[in-house]
């Protein structure tokens, strides 16, 4: 990382943009693409340029690869996709690995990845304001290294690959200020140990609300979850096969109202009816909202059993908090040790980005849906942004290599 910083410093003597500068910031032209984010989206579009000889710079805010399974995600976090599904593009995971690859499995994948693809991201350089500079036809890129060091990048080709759960997003509830307990969200969650014995409050109930549930009942700890809205619970395998994988074999071959209807049949049958215990399903079908929304059905490992059970019981919604209770939308109230916020994440894009056409100032997600929103002007690219996960932003890198290697033909 270093010898690059060197070399970039080099550069920046023959930099034409940086000659009779009265700026103290340096600037560093890039010769190839920069990258933002070094996730395994970011990763993924480094090693398909490198496959075609095209050399990027990756900029990451954190010390490492992969900050958010290092730092972000619970110890007992395993991928909820076969691993076929998330492999980056030129490398399988090893055969040896199971059919779902534990946290730390998927980390040395991702670490063994950088280092065949020989990828070195310039590590702690947070990217502040990146924007299209008419005048001299470069993206201008404004970083700060090491929280201090203010360095401004120029390049032709700018890939945002800072990932659909960049922030945390910290729900409004009243009086979430006053509660006494402990109140952290999913990200800052790693086990139920902490929880032994104690009363949780758990809210929100995607997959990681629910499988955070599972958790602390294995510690122990009584969790109630809180479910808003409607949810599809789906078994994460049906008929010995992925749910998941089961699904996208038969959209070969069918529509996806008809795999709907039938996943959700199979999932009467494995479960039962859902509603009777709190668990409401949407009006469409698991597939069709994913693809309407690119909201997930949770994939059950178990928790669903333990709500049947009685073990984790379940609340239509949080009124408010007070210093040590809660109060639900059926008017009950429960006292509680802790708040555990399952409330997902979001894309920080907008905070940096000034562009309006490619993403959307609101969610920061591009305004054009999959497959088509991976390309913005003037060399603009987005990966993994797709609501599809690892699978998606494969299919994003490839195509954006396939579209630079196409521009530096021309
Ligand atoms: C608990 C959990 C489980 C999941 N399980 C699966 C799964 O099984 N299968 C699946 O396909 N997907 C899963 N996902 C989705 C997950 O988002 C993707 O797997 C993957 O992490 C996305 O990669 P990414 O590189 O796009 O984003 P990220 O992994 O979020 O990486 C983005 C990187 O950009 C950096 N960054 C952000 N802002 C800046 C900035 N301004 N300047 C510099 N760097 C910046 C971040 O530090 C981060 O390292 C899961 C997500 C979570 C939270």
């Amino acid at each position: 990382m270093d010898d690059y910083w060197k070399e970039l410093q080099g550069k920046r003597l023959h930099d034409p943009l940086s000659k009779n500068q009265v700026s103290p910031i340096p600037h560093i032209l890039v010769q190839g693409p920069l990258i933002v984010g070094a996730g395994p989206s970011g990763l993924a579009v480094a090693a398909c340029l490198k496959q075609k000889g095209i050399q990027s710079l990756i900029l990451e805010r954190a010390e490492c690869i992969a900050s958010l399974w290092q730092f972000k995600t619970y110890d007992r976090l395993r991928l909820h996709l076969p691993k076929q599904f998330c492999q980056l593009p030129f490398m399988p995971f090893p055969s040896h690995f199971p059919t779902y690859p534990t946290k730390q499995q998927f980390l040395s994948y991702l670490k063994a990845y950088a280092d065949y693809f020989k990828l070195k991201p310039v590590f702690n350089c947070t990217v502040i304001r990146a924007e299209w500079d008419e005048g001299c036809g470069f993206w201008k890129v404004k970083s700060v290294r090491d929280q201090k060091v203010v360095v401004e990048y120029f390049c032709k080709w700018l890939i945002v690959a800072t990932g659909e759960n960049a922030e945390e997003i910290i729900p409004q509830i009243e009086g979430l200020e006053i509660f006494e307990g402990p109140v952290v969200h999913t990200s800052s969650y790693k086990t139920g140990e902490e929880f032994h014995g104690k009363k949780v409050l758990v809210i929100g109930c995607g997959n990681s609300g629910m499988e955070v549930c599972l958790d602390l009942c294995n510690f122990n700890a009584s969790p109630y979850l809180v479910v808003r809205n409607s949810v599809h619970i789906l078994p994460h395998e049906i008929l010995g096969r992925s749910t998941f994988g089961l699904s996208m074999c038969l959209l070969r071959w069918l529509p996806m109202r008809i795999v709907d209807h039938f996943l959700l049949l199979l999932s009467r049958l494995m479960l039962g009816d859902t509603s009777k215990l709190g668990l409401h399903r949407p009006k469409f079908g698991p597939l069709q909202l994913k693809n309407l929304s690119g909201k997930t059905p949770v994939l059950d490992v178990g928790t669903f059993a333990k709500i049947k059970t009685g073990k984790i019981k379940v609340r239509s919604g949080v009124t408010r908090l007070t210093h040590r209770a809660a109060e639900f939308v059926d008017g009950s109230v429960e006292n509680f040790d802790a708040v555990i916020l399952a409330t997902g994440y979001k894309s920080n894009v907008p905070s940096w980005l000034k562009e309006r056409h490619m993403f959307d100032e609101k969610d920061g997600m591009p305004r054009k849906e999959f497959p088509n929103g991976w390309k913005g002007e003037y060399g603009l690219y987005a990966v993994g942004f797709t609501k599809r996960g690892l699978l998606g932003a494969s299919i994003d890198a490839k195509r954006i290599a396939d579209d630079i290697e196409l521009c530096l033909e021309n």
